[in-house]
């Protein structure tokens, strides 16, 4: 082993910083214990640095108690549970990534002029079921270009939309298959895979040529995360996801000369650090970042912890 390159961009998007920044602001102001329905972002660490906060996460807003402060996560959720949060006069924050509601606006948009939607992603992941909540009975879920071709629609209007952290390259196959199967389907002029997952998947590609393995930082749940090592692999290198450096396999690294480090969007930089000195203890010091593409994206915290706070000061 000579030599480490770490893919950039890597790890935290803008809308991750949104929402861990949103909870630790939520318990400055309110004290703990603040709510969180679901992992405010897919990783174990960030969960239970939260939760030595204060934090509580829960399944479903009827798991927190009446009038308490609850934050909804990255991934967003459907109008039942804003409704449902409402019923039991929480008070709401919304740590949705704006990329995510743009989706769901897209899906209402879509559903309030009559179109049949094809919702592009994964079932069970809680940014599709957020987004599903919008138009349950116009939306129809697929999640490869299998089922792409044999999904039965026969509306006249048809669209797609897409979940935001899906493979760039699978989700064009997807995309090429309704459009020569409904050549009338519509959809955004640029699929709804955000900005983050599409530079971090470029930046591996990028990085694949120099590097004989990959090592992507992220949690098993993480989407984003996933969709690196399945880069890696459609590439025919070796890659593993690991949650931190301590499930690095030394038997990896037998074979390897030069490894690539990538993270995933939901994964602190101090994780990918742990995973240079992992390096360095074995007497590996060069290592250097391997630049593709440029990031500035910031988002507002949301409006009502903004005004919260305003109020409180
Ligand atoms: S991965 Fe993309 S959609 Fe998800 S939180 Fe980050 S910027 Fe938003």
């Amino acid at each position: 082993m000579k030599r480490v390159l770490l893919a950039s961009p890597r790890g935290y998007c803008a809308g991750v910083e949104r929402a861990v920044e949103t909870v630790k602001r939520a318990l400055a102001l309110y004290g703990a214990p603040v709510y969180v329905r679901k992992q405010i972002v897919h990783n174990s660490h960030v969960v239970r640095e939260l939760e030595a906060d204060g934090a509580v996460f829960v399944d479903s807003v009827h798991d927190v108690p009446e009038g308490s402060p609850v934050v909804f996560s990255a991934h967003g959720v459907a109008p039942a549970v804003r409704d449902a949060a409402d019923e039991r006069r929480l008070t709401s924050i919304d740590a949705t990534c704006p990329l995510v509601t743009k989706v769901h606006t897209q899906a209402r948009r879509y559903a309030e002029q009559g179109y049949r939607i094809v919702l592009i992603g994964h079932a069970k992941h809680e940014e599709v079921e957020g987004t599903t909540g919008e138009a349950p009975d116009a939306i129809v879920l697929v999640q490869s270009a299998e089922e792409a071709e044999h999904v039965e629609l026969s509306d006249n209007r048809l669209a797609y939309i897409t979940q935001t952290t899906l493979s760039v390259d699978e989700t064009r196959e997807i995309i090429d298959v309704l459009r020569r199967r409904f050549p009338h389907i519509e959809g955004p002029a640029r699929e709804d895979i955000c900005y983050a997952t599409s530079n971090r998947q470029w930046a591996v590609k990028e990085l694949l040529g120099e590097v004989d393995l990959l090592l992507v930082v992220g949690s098993r749940n993480s989407s984003n995360s996933l969709r690196l090592v399945e880069v890696a692999h459609a590439a025919g290198v070796a890659a593993h996801l690991v949650d931190d450096a301590s499930e690095i396999d030394d038997g990896w690294l037998a074979d390897a000369s030069v490894v690539g480090v990538t993270s995933g969007a939901s994964a602190p930089e101090r994780l990918v650090s742990g995973v240079c000195d992992w390096f360095r203890a074995r007497g590996v010091h060069d290592i250097e970042e391997f630049r593709s593409a440029y990031e500035d994206v910031v988002f507002r915290l949301p409006v009502e912890l903004r005004r919260a706070e305003r109020s409180a000061a």
